[in-house]
């Protein structure tokens, strides 16, 4: 593997690429990755950097999103077919309907989600920033589209901010099997444990949460707090990096159930092919990039 490893890393630096990987990569992505985060940093980075290649460790409308906000930039996703069930619930047709029905609204969209579906809104957001960006409307605006979490939209309209959130039904099959009970039963044999709680999870689930956290957010809470037990809720991959950087810290998964597939379908094997044959490139049609990359803008504009 160290062999492997040693490849990547050459090759990466010969053809100035630069290899961002999400928090729920598999340990030895995260490992040679220049950069590990959630959506919102890895879109920050994918915004920022100098390098000519951006190799992708993450699923299909992650790599799209960079390549929208660097259209200049080759952008690789190393496994074609990782993409995200929560992003394919919803098609053009689905968001028609709800603008339609709901003239007044604006509609505010998931990063989770493909580009045509970012094209058709008014602002994108990660579930880091939905909260911050939905206070930041004008109060006149009451009416807010939210597409396609369901869990995430009904953990924003429980935050008391005067809208109406109108809901899509969709929801990540990840963090959909994460139940009540089982945060009860790990609670039940730590009690001293501190429960962190990813906002895609059912509302039961976060009704039962310490602290409602992006994964980075996650990241960061545990880092800076002096607890010294937690209970995870959100995919398995976030645990690496947790212990790594929190040698004298308790880390308890909450299910052996909430591991995305899809994530874990990019090996080291794949990056080395994806540096080497340069693939597979994703690109976006010209228009819809134009209109998503605006929804996008406004995220960084109003998260500020
Ligand atoms: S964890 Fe859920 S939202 Fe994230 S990529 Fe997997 S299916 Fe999609």
């Amino acid at each position: 593997m160290e062999k492997l490893k040693e490849k990547i890393l050459n090759l990466k630096k010969e053809k100035n690429a630069v290899i961002l990987a999400h928090l729920y990569q598999l340990p030895e992505i995260q490992d040679i990755a220049d950069f590990v985060g959630d959506s919102y940093n890895l879109s920050k980075q994918a915004s920022q950097t100098d390098a000519k290649i951006i190799v992708f460790c993450g699923v299909y409308f992650m790599a799209e999103t960079a390549a929208i906000i660097s259209p200049d930039k080759k952008v690789l996703l190393p496994e074609i077919d990782a993409g995200c069930p929560m992003a394919d619930m919803i098609t053009i047709a689905d968001i028609e309907k709800l603008k339609i029905e709901n003239p007044k609204a604006i509609i505010i969209t998931y990063i989770n989600s493909n580009a045509e579906i970012k094209a058709y809104s008014d602002i994108v957001c990660t579930s880091s920033n939905a909260v911050k960006i939905v206070k930041k409307l004008p109060k006149c605006q009451k009416d807010i589209i939210f597409v396609p979490d369901k869990y995430l939209g009904n953990y924003i309209a429980k935050q008391n901010l005067d809208r109406n959130i109108i809901l899509f039904n969709g929801y990540c099959n990840v963090h959909s099997k994460i139940l009540p009970d089982d945060v009860k039963n790990l609670k039940e044999k730590h009690p001293n444990s501190f429960v962190l709680v990813h906002p895609e999870c059912r509302g039961e689930v976060i009704d039962m949460a310490d602290e409602v956290l992006s994964t980075t957010g996650m990241i960061n809470f545990v880092k800076n707090s002096a607890k010294k037990e937690f209970i995870i809720c959100t995919e398995i991959g976030i645990m690496y990096k947790l212990e790594k950087d929190n040698p004298n810290k308790i880390f308890y998964h909450i299910s052996k159930l909430a591991i995305c597939p899809n994530m874990k379908k990019t090996t080291l094997e794949k990056v080395l092919f994806s540096l080497e044959d340069l693939k597979y490139e994703i690109k976006v049609d010209k228009n819809i990039a134009i209109l998503a990359n605006s929804a996008i803008n406004k995220m960084f504009e109003l998260s500020k």
